[in-house]
């Protein structure tokens, strides 16, 4: 049995009508992204917000607060128990903390704000997001402020997406890579295997082609489309989750260089599978969707990198692959040099393994100076510029492909970056215990085997949801939390000729 307290018991049962909310937003937030009339997004929006009213409404009543403060006392409580109270508690916190004027205010400029960046950004003029972004920006340390924090303010706003880790963690991670990175890229480099203009990344593909490529490497991976999955077509692939039995990834078709969309599929199937695997028993509760965003993210790239760019899945796909017309007569070593080329470049999405974690490094230098107010948002283009220069020896011609081009701080997500690097150094880390583990993780990917990688994934992480904090599953499950050298190792291995 999982819940077994009966005061634990109550509060779950008042916890339902905030479920069943959550439920209700995801469903229109992923018809909002698919299926939606674009006029249908005022509407949307009004009710969006009601319904995160509504939310805020129910965690604060007192008869949910007092169940809460029960729970919370209750002696022997067991994992999963102490789980749940320990996300409402959070959860509770957070609700509690923030006046109502500044989540009124922030959700306000944030939705002006993400307007324009849009504009600023097809308009080349950073002026017309300059004066959303300082408003963001002050909202923002004043949450800080009022979330609280020991160190840094910046900490407050890792913690929101990332419980437990602080500025000093990522500071740490952050100086033990930027050399070492740099070393494997200065490799590369110069010996020009994988920093080649690929042929392929410009030729057209018919999205038909495309589309069943995708489709058969989900189904060897044993998406469960039309049962308990979904693939459909938005702006932007994203996954969503209604519940442990209804989760839908997206991909785009952008008709040309036909491994963006493979590996935004393989990559959202990460994401996916992390919510799929969850232990039945904790639907409906607090805990039954994905611990946090660096956890989610390492399944994600644990898919999309360890497995998708590797020679094994080359291999075992190669029929596969051909199918998409530009690849037809390609042999796999080509194909893997296609899936795995190097070159600094400007644009975050778009860069491969090695560069990817230097533009997550830029950001963060830039977010911590902004939040203690040592660089002005004015401040920032010219320095945004200067920094890309010394970390990949480039520089934008303008500020589209510059300051402008992330979404995350038009809408507030300040802290959210780092957590993209921590999924990438985990990805490796388990990609190491996992090869240790099962005796060879890529003789199960040659095979096509993939039930084994799977259910260790669901043992050491998918199973347990939100149960235990970020650093105590990953010291639970591999004895120690996240560690740099593996994400190293893994690059220097995969990129040494
Ligand atoms: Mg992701």
């Amino acid at each position: 049995m999982y819940f077994v307290n009966e005061a634990v018991k109550d509060l779950l049962r008042l916890y339902r009508r905030v479920w069943a909310l959550s439920h209700a937003m995801s469903v229109m937030g992923w018809d909002l992204e698919t299926y939606m009339p674009v006029e249908g997004v005022e509407e949307r929006s009004v009710a969006h917000a009601e319904l995160s009213l509504m939310t805020q409404e129910l965690l604060l009543r007192r008869e949910f607060l007092e169940a809460l403060e029960r729970a919370s006392k209750q002696e022997s409580l067991n994992d999963y128990e102490r789980g749940v109270v320990r996300v409402l508690e959070r959860e509770v916190r957070i609700a509690r903390v923030l006046p109502p004027r500044l989540v009124e205010e922030l959700a306000r400029v944030t939705q002006e704000g993400r307007v324009a960046w849009k504009v600023a950004r097809e308009k080349n003029d950073f002026e017309i997001f300059r004066p959303y972004l300082e408003k963001i920006v002050d909202l923002t340390r004043e949450k800080a402020n009022y979330l609280g924090f020991r160190e840094h303010p910046y900490d407050a706003l890792l913690d929101i997406y990332e419980e437990g880790m602080t500025t000093r963690d990522v500071e740490t991670m952050f100086t033990y890579l930027e050399p070492r990175i740099r070393r494997v890229l200065d490799r590369v480099l110069s010996e020009g295997k994988y920093s080649v203009d690929h042929p392929l990344e410009k030729e057209k593909y018919l999205r038909e082609e495309a589309e069943k490529l995708n489709l058969a490497v989900l189904e060897t991976f044993g998406f469960p489309i039309g049962k308990r999955a979904r693939l459909d077509v938005s702006a932007h692939p994203f996954t969503i989750n209604m519940g442990l039995k209804d989760v839908r990834i997206t991909t785009r078709y952008e008709g040309y260089d036909f491994k963006r969309t493979l590996f935004s599929v393989i990559h959202e199937f990460g994401h996916a599978l992390y919510e799929l695997q969850i232990d039945e028993g904790l639907k409906y509760t607090p805990v039954g969707s994905g611990v946090s965003l660096g956890i989610h993210e390492s399944q994600s790239r644990f898919w999309e990198n360890v497995i998708g760019r590797s020679r094994a899945f080359v291999n075992a796909f190669i029929d596969l692959i051909r199918l998409v017309s530009p690849a037809r007569d390609r042999d796999p070593e080509d194909i893997y040099v296609y899936f795995n080329t190097v070159k600094p470049s400007l644009i975050r999405v778009d860069a491969d393994e090695v560069t990817y974690n230097l533009h997550i490094i830029l950001r963060f230098k830039l977010e911590k100076l902004m939040i203690t107010g040592e660089v002005k948002v004015a401040e920032l283009p010219e320095l945004w510029d200067h920094e890309m220069e010394s970390l990949l020896g480039i520089k934008p011609k303008n500020y589209s492909e510059g300051v402008l081009q992330d979404i995350h701080w038009s809408m507030g997500s300040i802290g959210y970056f780092p957590t993209y690097t921590l999924g990438t150094l985990l990805s490796s880390q388990i990609a190491y215990y996992m090869d240790r583990d099962l005796g060879g993780l890529y003789a199960h990917v040659v095979n096509k085997d993939f039930q084994r990688i799977k259910d260790y994934l669901r043992e050491k992480i998918h199973r347990w949801g939100s149960i235990y904090p970020p650093k105590e599953l990953l010291l639970k499950s591999f004895g120690e939390t996240y560690n740099p050298e593996y994400f190293v190792g893994y690059l220097e291995s995969k990129f040494s000729n």
